[in-house]
Formats: C-alpha cells, structure tokens, sequence
C-alpha cells in the first residue's frame, strides 16, 4: 500500500487547509415580495421565480 513517507507537519496541513474556509451564502432581493432569497432559486416566500408563479401559493 502506498504510503506518506513522512508524517505532515501541522504547518502543512494548514497550508493546505488555507482556502477550505466556508463563505457565507450569498442572498438576492426576491423582486416581486423583497424577501431575501438565494440567487438562482425559487422564492420560498411567494413562489415566484423570474417573474412566474412556480409554486401553488398559499395566500397571494
Ligand atoms: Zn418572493
């Protein structure tokens, strides 16, 4: 089996997990209610996507 020759030291391995970090979700203006939804997606709060009735609407 293949193996390291070398245990990783922690400064390598931190290195490495450098650009692992987490961003934070990005959040588009739902232009028919104004709830904050993610871009690209369905808005939760009306059910409208790119200006059409997507989902059975509860009250509007
Ligand atoms: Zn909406």
């Amino acid at each position: 089996m293949a193996n390291p020759k070398r245990k990783l030291s922690r400064a390598s391995k931190g290195h490495r997990r450098a650009h692992l970090a987490l961003t934070r979700a990005q959040l588009v203006r739902c232009t028919r209610c104004g709830a904050m939804i993610r871009p690209h997606t369905i808005c939760k709060a009306c059910g409208h996507y790119r200006g059409r009735q997507v989902l059975l609407a509860e009250d509007s």
